[in-house]
């Protein structure tokens, strides 16, 4: 485990097959039989089936409550003072945004990742103060916006390292919440924003960066010591790659700026792993934003986000090839 970089986890969830792709009777690619050991076999032809190997392999019948099992150690590790970075990556319509934020129904890591905060923070009260404060932003086109700003600035903003060395955009709100009942509001707030000003909400939000930052700053009664930890959970921009007619304008310009951010998060990921003396943060506002909370002692998890539809499989051996990569 961790054959690359050692304080990070991948983990790998298939979505299931959706109504249209059911009523065409769409080949499936995915084996599970061996999900359990974490491996994830992909029949890239009839006759040949690929193993890869994750830390979790969820298949369509786990659901939010089974991921977050997994994923809530980690999480709370933020409480402990470590810095913590959760992002999920894959193509478009794959569930990013399902694992992350989830449905009213079907709440996802933010969410629950909050919940659990308030809980420990409770259970530890007699030892521990924690003070708990959420920012949302965006990063589109390599340009931050500030999803919980209740009036538009034109400042644009940008990323700063303070005297601590902590990275931090100056200007952002950063909502203090106190218990579980603001969370909700909160998370909706920021996810309406990211409609506001574009004509395709689907769209504009495949091509963006989303990002919720919980920022916790603890006092241990006992001994007086105080620190300060970031969390990061971020719902990637689509991995897919664009068609070849698609290929100008505007489009075009959003596409390179999706591939040269997550290429950045590769290469700074490799660069950790392989111990490089450069790692590359500032090639990207995604990298540098993560800065803090991507390598040193700081833990990361990855959600490799996949189709089963045989119809997306190269997009999945692209997927699956990336997330290796930082495995
Ligand atoms: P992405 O954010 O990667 O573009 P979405 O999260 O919007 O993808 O998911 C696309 C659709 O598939 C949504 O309707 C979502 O509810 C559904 N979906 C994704 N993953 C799952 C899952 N594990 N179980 C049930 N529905 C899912
Ligand atoms: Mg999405």
């Amino acid at each position: 485990k961790g054959m690359f970089l050692p304080s990070a986890k991948v983990f790998c969830r298939c979505r299931p097959l959706n109504k249209e792709e059911i009523s065409a009777a769409s080949a499936t690619v995915v084996d599970f039989d061996a999900a359990k050991n974490g491996d994830l076999g992909i029949l890239t032809s009839s006759s040949t089936k690929k193993i890869f190997k994750f830390d979790r392999v969820y298949s369509p019948k786990d659901d939010q409550v089974d991921v977050f099992a997994d994923a809530s150690p980690l999480v709370i590790s933020v409480l402990d003072g470590y810095n913590v970075c959760i992002f999920a990556y894959g193509q478009t319509g794959t569930g990013k945004t399902f694992t992350m934020e989830g449905t009213e129904q079907k709440r996802g890591v933010n969410y629950r990742t909050l919940e659990q905060l308030f809980e420990i923070a409770k259970e530890r009260s007699e030892t521990s103060t924690y003070n708990i404060s959420v920012s949302v932003l965006e990063v589109y086109n390599e340009q931050i916006r500030d999803l919980l700003a209740t009036s538009p600035t034109s400042k644009k903003l940008e990323i700063k390292q303070s005297s601590e060395g902590f990275h931090h955009v100056p200007g952002i709100v950063e909502a203090k919440v106190d218990n579980i009942k603001d969370v909700w509001n909160v998370l909706q707030a920021g996810s309406n924003a990211r409609a506001v000003g574009s004509n395709n909400v689907n769209e504009h939000s495949s091509r963006s960066h989303c990002m919720l930052c919980i920022m916790v700053k603890a006092k241990n009664l006992i001994n007086g010591e105080c620190t300060k930890s970031k969390l990061w959970l971020v719902d990637l921009a689509g991995s897919e790659r664009l068609a070849r007619t698609e290929a100008q304008g505007e489009r075009l310009k959003e596409a390179q700026n999706i591939n040269r951010s997550l290429s950045a998060l590769g290469d700074v990921i490799y660069a950790l792993a392989t111990k490089s003396s450069h790692i590359p943060y500032r090639n990207s506002k995604l990298t540098h934003l993560l800065q803090d909370s991507l390598g040193g002692d700081s833990k990361t998890l990855m959600f490799v986000q996949i189709s089963p539809s045989e119809r997306d499989l190269s997009e999945t051996l692209s997927s699956l090839n990336f997330a290796t990569r930082v495995r």
